[in-house]
């Protein structure tokens, strides 16, 4: 029998829930009206969409009707950017995000500044925290939008949204976060925190892939990015994708009843993780904010290794996570996120992502405390890297 496999790769996507699955079942073939079409088909899919963008609001505190169902976090993060610089093109040209972005937004904002806009990448510290202070400074009177994730996909580290966006908002500018790896996993209310728009992906909180959402404020111009029918109230053509919409909003109710307790145990797997691995291993380091961190990421730098090596050896012993390169895109770059937070190319090379979720056990991060240490030991045994004798 093979030993149970472990999956620490979370941040990449999730599995769908049981329930989910469940409530997806019936909207393939027994009711698969079109929700644009008036007879009793079309109205019944009609009922289950409404009724899930009820479900996805409850979590964020919004409207259904600032609600436009996506095909997911890449097409909300590049519906905002270029619905808001598009909307706004007779006020100005420039747009502010950071250097952390998941690429969903740094490649919506180069082929931005390709075609003329102004774009600023504002830095982080060692931690890939965005300091607000400079948010403040970067904005000027052509400045129509800044875009900052709510946390960050590869080092865990939350943002101080709130204190950013005050002062955007002071400065009348649009808001627009990238939640996709917070949404049904922390407290969201967007009228505290006053975004304007925030973009969210089904996959990523225990719900189907190939859907998401984009929460736009009531009253925001924006162009659409998918042009044709009058779906979603003009907002974004194409017939909605029902069972994933459906199964997203049966994914937003198991968040709001387990986010609690869930976000607690997860942090205290992730810490244990953290710890088992510092102490056992020596020459490692901790990427991210040590405390303002996502409570399922882990994210270490580890000496004189390959990341990509440890991967394979760690899948050979059934346990999956991520690498902090980009290697998998066939380019030998290092993270930008990585590189943004300070950590030097060879050590952005030798980091790790294990990613915790809901079926993450105590033992699991055991076997991964006593997996990994032989794995770094024998890698750097033979590691071109050590040479000299460190
Ligand atoms: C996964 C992810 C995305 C992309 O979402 P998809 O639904 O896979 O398109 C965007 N931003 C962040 C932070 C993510 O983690």
């Amino acid at each position: 029998m093979d030993a149970k496999r472990i999956y620490l790769d979370h941040a990449a996507t999730t599995p769908a829930h049981p329930d989910v699955v469940k409530a997806m079942q019936p909207y393939f073939s027994d009711i698969y009206g079109n929700p644009s079409s008036i007879h009793s088909f079309g109205q019944e899919a009609k009922a289950a969409l409404e009724s899930a963008r009820e479900k996805v609001v409850v979590l964020i505190n919004a409207r259904p009707d600032e609600i436009v169902f996506t095909s997911g976090g890449t097409e909300s993060d590049n519906f905002a950017l270029t619905g808001i610089v598009y909307a706004n093109e007779k006020k100005g040209d420039h747009i502010i995000t950071s250097k952390i972005e998941h690429h969903a937004v740094t490649e919506c904002a180069d082929f931005l500044a390709k075609r003329g806009f102004n774009v600023t990448y504002l830095p982080v510290d060692k931690y890939g925290m965005v300091d607000p202070m400079d948010v403040k400074k970067a904005i000027t009177d052509k400045t129509v939008l800044v875009s900052i994730m709510h946390a960050n996909n590869e080092i865990g580290t939350i943002e101080p949204l709130a204190d950013i966006i005050k002062i955007v908002k002071e400065k009348g500018v649009f808001f627009h976060t990238d939640a996709v790896q917070t949404f049904g996993h922390l407290p969201i209310d967007v009228n505290k925190i006053k975004a304007d728009l925030l973009s969210l992906s089904g996959h990523k909180f225990y719900g189907p892939k190939g859907v998401g959402a984009l929460y736009i404020r009531k009253g925001t111009r924006i162009v659409p990015f998918l042009r044709g029918g009058a779906q979603e109230s003009n907002r974004r053509a194409s017939t909605e994708n029902v069972p994933g919409i459906v199964g997203m909003g049966a994914a937003c109710m198991i968040a709001q009843a387990e986010m609690a307790t869930a976000a607690l145990r997860e942090t205290a797997l992730r810490d244990k993780l953290i710890r088992g691995i510092m102490e056992k291993i020596p020459e490692v380091t901790l990427n991210g904010h040590p405390t303002a961190r996502l409570p399922n990421n882990v994210n270490i730098a580890i000496k004189y290794v390959e990341g990509e090596s440890i991967l394979l050896n760690l899948d050979m012993m059934g346990i999956a996570a991520s690498s902090g390169s980009a290697c998998t895109s066939g380019s030998l770059d290092p993270s930008h996120v990585l590189l943004a937070i300070g950590v030097p190319h060879a050590l952005a090379h030798g980091s790790l992502r294990m990613t915790l979720g809901r079926q993450t056990t105590v033992s699991d991060i055991d076997r991964t405390i006593e997996v990994l240490p032989p794995i770094v030991e024998k890698l750097r045994a033979m590691s071109p890297l050590k040479k000299g004798g460190k």
